[in-house]
Parts: structure tokens; C-alpha cells; sequence
């Protein structure tokens, strides 16, 4: 029988067909559906709940601003929670880091950051092309999804996507090919017939695209490249900035200096949407209007984003716990790695936006099945879905990541065993 969302809800839905429970409560790294039955959350909505579900303090800060008859949704009108956040975010964000950008409010979704950042290169350079990168997700908006490169998602499109090259990303053909040497040589060299390009966007960790980590010296030479050629470097941080890969921005320690950074999903603080454009003040080229967007008024997600800055960004214990729990589940995939093989499995990702890759692509949506139904919401990304993805809130307690790891080990001895005595059955009757 179908339910109530089966029935009505589009069949374009995703995430609740691998969960289907209906969830009602959540409070950090604990979700609970209407039965009561509480789930430890690996997905923090994409990426989109960094400090967990319900911070009580970023909850209190938006409660208050409700309960004291402030301003909800201002379009681009100055309001008290917007100066609020812009002051503190200079002041904890971009000071420490030396970092002079202006802000740009672009409408709410992170495609929106997006699209807002391309007419900003666009009309820089007075070019059209840009430069994205072999697994690349950037959005679902027709300007942003020509830089995506997942086949059935650009499909959806129905219209034909333009002005971009895809270009190989650090490692896409394995760590014997120097990917950025080829990008050089076919940016460069005009056999290639590659147009002038307004801007490189690149991701430093591929959220969705299979969790590729990009090196620091591989991120510098591209940001070379854009120098010699007089294009713009685009930081894509929408997923792995926010303190997902360790650092605030993901692009800290790589010694790169980005002209437009985006940040979308965690900003909020607490899953409202809101998105920010920091753009190099020379490349602050549109008039105003000339991008808009009703939602860039979400005072909430200011207040929250405020919230969130003062109690996580003031000092750099957040980033020292997501190192030590990156670190720990470092060490947990090493284990399965020396249990079960190399060939088998291998460690991807930085920071706590990290996984598992099989090299056989159904381990993982059964593994992830298996995990819901012992209480863990983890899913799968990878081009084949061949990546199990770790994404909790970066202040989930280790003993949680300890459960969930034992029952990866206890899943994978079962799976690997039955495989060997598949394989011994086999041999067996072949003999
Ligand atoms: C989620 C995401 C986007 C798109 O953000 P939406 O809010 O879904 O529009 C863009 N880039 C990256 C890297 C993302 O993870």
C-alpha cells in the first residue's frame, strides 16, 4: 500500500526512499521518527547541520528574535540581524584569516551562490567559458549544472547546457597522472580550442562527487593557471566550508588565495537556508539588481549564523575536535583496510567529510540499508554510488562514531566471508 508521500509527493524525491521513516525530533546527533525510534544522523542534511540538529544556543538566539517582534524577511533592506552577522563574521571570519572580501546576498540555495558567482566572472573578464572540474556537483539551476557533471543529473535538464568545460580534477586518472599539467597544456595550448575562460570553480573536497580531496599543490598550480590567464578562481565551499574539512574554509591551508569563495549549506547554523557570496572587491562588477532574489532576506538564518560564529569560531576548538575525529576514523577505516584488503576498500575525503570507497559499487547501498536499519543514517555519493559518506555534525561525541563503526566491521566480516565461502563453494565445485 502507498503511503501518504508516495502517493502525492513527486516522484523526483530521493533521500527518503533510502529513509523512509517519518522524522519528527532531532537534538545534535540524534534523530527520531514519530514511532519514537532515535537514529544517529551521518547525513546532518548534506552537510547542511555542521553544529548538529537544534544547538540549543543558536535555537535560543533565533527563538528571541522571533519572541521579540524583529524583522523575518527584509529582501535586501538593512536590518539589526544582518549587521549583526556581517559585523561578526568579518570580525571572527575574515579577520583572523586576513581575508578582504565583500559580501554578496544571493537568493537562499547554495545553486544560487552559484549562478550569482558566474556573473560576477562573466561580466569580469567579458567572457563566456568556465572551467569545472571531472566530478564536479555545483547545483541543479541550468548555469550551475552545466559545471556538475553527473550524467543523469545534467539530463534532467532538457535543454542543451553551455559555456563550460569539464576538465580532469587532482587524481582522476589516478595518482600516476599529474592531472594539472594536462590541465595547463589544454588551457594553454589552442589545439585544444578551449575558449578564454571567465573563471576555474573547483571544489577542494568533491562532496557528492565521490569525496576526491584536491592537494595543496595541485590547488596552487590551477590557481596559477587562472593568474597567467587572466580568469577567476572560484572556491565552491558551499559543502566542505563552514569547518567541514577541518578549517573554517576548506582552501586554509592550501595557500591559495580564491577572487569569489560560496558558502551556503551550514552558514545558517541551524539548517535554514541561507547562502554568501564573498567576492575580491575589484570583481564586485554587477549593478544593482542585476542579480536578485526575494529570500536574500532570511533573518533568521542571520541570527543563526551569528549564533553559530560566536559560539563555534571564536577560538579554534571545533577545529581541533574535527581533527581528532577525522583522525579516529582514519584509524576505523585502516582497520576494515587491514581486515579486508586495499583492493577491496580505500579511505577518501579530508576532515569529517570522509568515506569508504568499494571497488565493488554495490557494497555500499546495502551496507547503508543494513546501517538504517540498526539506527544510522549514512549515505552513498561516487558517480556508481560506490562511496559510503560519513557526514556527521562535527560535534558528534566519538563513542557514536565508535558504534557506527563496529557495526561497519561486523557488516563487512559477514559480507566478506560469505563472499569467501561463495568463493570456496565455487572453487569447490569447479574442482
Ligand atoms: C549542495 C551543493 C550545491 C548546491 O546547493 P543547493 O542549496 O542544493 O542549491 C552547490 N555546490 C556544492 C559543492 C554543494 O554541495
Amino acid at each position: 500500500m502507498l503511503n501518504l508521500f508516495e502517493e502525492n509527493e513527486s516522484e523526483v524525491r530521493t533521500y527518503c526512499r533510502s529513509f523512509p521513516a517519518i522524522f519528527k525530533k532531532a537534538a545534535g546527533s540524534f534523530i527520531f521518527d514519530t514511532q519514537g525510534h532515535r537514529y544517529i544522523d551521518l547525513l546532518s542534511a548534506a552537510g547542511s547541520l555542521n553544529y548538529g540538529h537544534n544547538d540549543p544556543d543558536i535555537i535560543k538566539a533565533v527563538i528571541d528574535h522571533l519572541a521579540d517582534g524583529h524583522i523575518v524577511q527584509s529582501l535586501d533592506l538593512h536590518t539589526d540581524a544582518k549587521q549583526t552577522f556581517i559585523r561578526a563574521f568579518i570580525e571572527h571570519i575574515l579577520k583572523p584569516r586576513q581575508m578582504h572580501y565583500k559580501l554578496l546576498f544571493p537568493g537562499p540555495t547554495g545553486t544560487n551562490a552559484v549562478e550569482a558567482a558566474f556573473k560576477l566572472a562573466r561580466k569580469s573578464t567579458g567572457r563566456k567559458n568556465i572551467i569545472s572540474f571531472s566530478g564536479a556537483f555545483h547545483g541543479m539551476s541550468l548555469g550551475a549544472l552545466a559545471a556538475t557533471t553527473n550524467k543523469k543529473k545534467r539530463a534532467g535538464a532538457g535543454v542543451t547546457l553551455t559555456d563550460v568545460t569539464i576538465l580532469p580534477y587532482d587524481n582522476a586518472f589516478g595518482d600516476h597522472i599529474d592531472t594539472a599539467t594536462l590541465v595547463e597544456q589544454m588551457v594553454l595550448d589552442p589545439k585544444f580550442g578551449i575558449d578564454a575562460p571567465a573563471a576555474f570553480i573547483v571544489e577542494v573536497i568533491q562532496g557528492e562527487g565521490g569525496l576526491t580531496a584536491a592537494s595543496s599543490a595541485w590547488l596552487k598550480r590551477i590557481e596559477k593557471l587562472c593568474r597567467q590567464v587572466g580568469a577567476l578562481l572560484i572556491v565552491d565551499d558551499i559543502q566542505c566550508g563552514c569547518g567541514r574539512s577541518g578549517t573554517f574554509f576548506s582552501f586554509e591551508n592550501s595557500g591559495i588565495t580564491p577572487d569569489i569563495v560560496l558558502l551556503s549549506k551550514s552558514l545558517s547554523g541551524f539548517g535554514t537556508p541561507l547562502s554568501l557570496v564573498l567576492v575580491n572587491p575589484a570583481n564586485d562588477v554587477l549593478d544593482p539588481g542585476e542579480h536578485n532574489g526575494t529570500f536574500r532576506g532570511n533573518n533568521l538564518g542571520f541570527v543563526g549564523a551569528t549564533a553559530a560564529i560566536e559560539k563555534f569560531w571564536k577560538n579554534n576548538e571545533l577545529e581541533q575536535a574535527v581533527e581528532e575525529k577525522e583522525r579516529y576514523i582514519l584509524n576505523r577505516v585502516n582497520r576494515l583496510i587491514n581486515a579486508h584488503g586495499i583492493q577491496n576498500l580505500q579511505y577518501v575525503g579530508r576532515g569529517l567529510l570522509s568515506g569508504i570507497r568499494f571497488t565493488d559499487p554495490q557494497i555500499p547501498g546495502g551496507l547503508s540499508d543494513r546501517l538504517y536499519e540498526k539506527g544510522f543514517i549514512v549515505e552513498t555519493c561516487g558517480p556508481a554510488d560506490e562511496v559510503l559518506k560519513f557526514l556527521p555534525a562535527l560535534v558528534i561525541d566519538t563513542s557514536l562514531l565508535a558504534s557506527l563503526f563496529d557495526a561497519i566491521e561486523h557488516d563487512l566480516e559477514q559480507l566478506f566471508d560469505v563472499n569467501h565461502q561463495g568463493a570456496r563453494a565455487q572453487e569447490g565445485a569447479l574442482s
